[in-house]
């Protein structure tokens, strides 16, 4: 690993361990050796049923020679058992990357091993790439070829780049609607990632009470919470076979951090919300968490060793941005007892190596823009709302304070279903200190169903100065960076409950330009 870790220091020592094992790492499914001598060639393993790419392409953790490839081998991505439809044996994939969508120019290749033991979910990681180039890249498994994806790598290290965009999404509770904000978000012109900022799938049972999305169906093995490991590959399976969201990952690399849904409705570290005993929500833990490298595009340094897991990263846009990407739950002290307790100065909500992980990476940056992604939102809004950082106040002054040492530090949040956007508090007990930087809070994809512009509490978060702006309809936020400014398009949609076709709309659009930590109706 270069000096300038990119990722939280336990991956790193996951990272060596894996290291020069080179059979473990072809069976974990990330062979990226690519044996440019050896030409493709037909399945390995067991005989392959039909239409194992049901589940789409994804590419992620992108860097500036290279990038992960995901896809998950399920020709009945809704059997009830989890498994997709896939024999109990292994299967050879390969992949190839093109500078052409018509794979006339391949500049990769090679073959990774999908396995029962791993969802026959393939994480490969393709290097030697040129920076700042589109590709395009698909997977051959058997006689069948899958959908091409594609991505862009980043710019060289150093590099000054002219513009980079990113879309940020959160909350796809499939039930509650249709994925449209996914299909508008598929068809922007300027997308270079997307940033998904947690509750990528929702654990609770789905009933005739919640399934919302008219015309769709499901069976007897989605109506309860789910808790074991073939629940979740399940539910991953059933959002996943959602064409918008396969169509938003095949568009754009994806990176993701985590929030409560992907394990359980606002558990803090190593406990439940709900009082299930710590050994069984141990157990919960590490099927969710190995759920989730299963069916997202993640390096395999996120790969998890039973509870203990690293989904950080890290990585800059040449000059122009430096990201962060923070897990807010796993290391997350307690719902705390009482205002003393809420309020005591070694209370964390990353934990003591994630912070002076993050505290390092601002630092040391020289980038114009320095952007963090997390679960939950950062300004303050309400004492009583401890499930983000208003319950840990003493953790939020240490993190502004890391924040303020960066050039135009911008937090990414989703969680609350609303679009927000906000500018930070410089000191959240004196007014008069100003702004630090901004905070923009993507509204759900799905959950919460139409929603309307003033639903839930708006007074609860507008009566904040700081707070620019609020509204509870499904959708998506558009960011496109320069050296200059950060323009920021908050889009939404008026349903998504009976259909897909609610066209979308600009609710709003600020401009921030770099040096002055404002939002700037646009
Ligand atoms: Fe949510
Ligand atoms: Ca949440």
């Amino acid at each position: 690993m270069p000096s300038t870790a990119t990722r939280a220091p336990v991956s790193r020592r996951r990272l060596l361990q894996l290291s020069g094992a080179s059979a473990a790492v072809i069976a974990l499914g990330i062979d990226a050796r690519s044996a440019r001598s050896e030409p493709p060639s037909e399945l390995e393993g067991a005989a392959a049923p039909e239409g194992m790419f049901s589940l789409g392409v994804a590419s992620g953790a992108p860097r500036p020679d290279g990038a992960v490839l995901w896809t998950r081998l399920a020709p009945e991505p809704l059997a009830e058992d989890g498994h997709g439809g896939m024999p109990l044996k292994e299967v050879t994939v390969r992949w190839e990357v093109a500078t052409d969508e018509e794979f006339r120019g391949i500049v990769a290749h090679g073959r990774a091993l999908a396995q029962p033991a791993l969802a026959h979910a393939v994480h490969p990681r393709v290097e030697g790439l040129d920076p700042g180039t589109e590709h395009f890249y698909r997977f051959r498994a058997g006689r069948e070829l899958s959908p091409v994806g594609r991505f862009r790598t980043l710019p060289a290290e150093g590099e000054p780049a002219e513009s980079f965009s990113f879309g940020l999404v959160s909350c796809q509770a499939w039930y509650h609607g249709h994925f449209t904000a996914h299909r508008h978000l598929a068809a922007e012109e300027d997308l270079d990632l997307v940033v998904f900022v947690g509750d990528y799938i929702y654990e609770y049972g789905i009933t005739e009470t919640n399934l919302w999305r008219q015309g769709a169906e499901v069976g007897e093995a989605h109506r309860v919470e789910i808790e074991t490991l073939e629940q979740y590959r399940l539910r991953y399976a059933l959002f996943k076979s959602d064409p918008h969201l396969q169509a938003v990952h095949a568009r754009a690399a994806a990176v993701a951090v985590w929030d409560d849904h992907e394990v359980q409705n606002n558990y803090t570290g190593a406990l439940s919300d709900t009082g299930i005993p710590e050994d069984d929500f141990a157990h919960r833990i590490a099927v969710a968490y190995r759920a989730f490298y299963e069916n997202m595009p993640l390096d395999v340094a996120a790969l998890p060793d039973g509870t203990d897991t690293d989904i950080t990263d890290g990585f800059d846009v040449g000059s122009l941005a430096r990201f962060s990407l923070l897990d807010s739950r796993q290391f997350r002290d307690a719902k705390p007892a009482d205002a003393a307790e809420q309020h005591r100065e070694d209370r964390t909500i990353l934990g003591t190596e994630q912070e002076e992980w993050v505290g390092e990476r601002l630092a040391s940056s020289t980038a114009t823009w320095n952007l963090l992604a997390n679960g939950v939102v950062l300004v303050p809004i309400d004492e009583a709302s401890t499930d983000m950082w208003d319950g840990y106040p003493a953790a939020r002054r240490r993190l502004l304070a890391q924040m303020a040492e960066a050039s135009n530090p911008v937090m990414l949040t989703g969680d609350i279903h609303k679009h927000v956007a906000a500018e930070i508090p410089a000191d959240p007990d004196d007014p008069a200190a100003g702004a630090l930087g901004v905070e923009l809070v993507c509204t759900s994809i799905a959950s919460d169903g139409d929603g309307a512009a003033d639903a839930g509490t708006p007074e609860t978060w507008t009566r904040h100065e700081y707070v620019k702006l609020y509204d509870g309809r499904r959708g998506y936020v558009h960011v496109r960076l320069t050296p200059q400014e950060m323009v920021s398009s908050f889009r939404v949609v008026d349903w998504i409950e009976a259909d897909d076709t609610a066209p979308e709309q600009l609710r709003a659009r600020f401009t921030t330009p770099a040096g002055e930590p404002r939002l700037i109706p646009a």
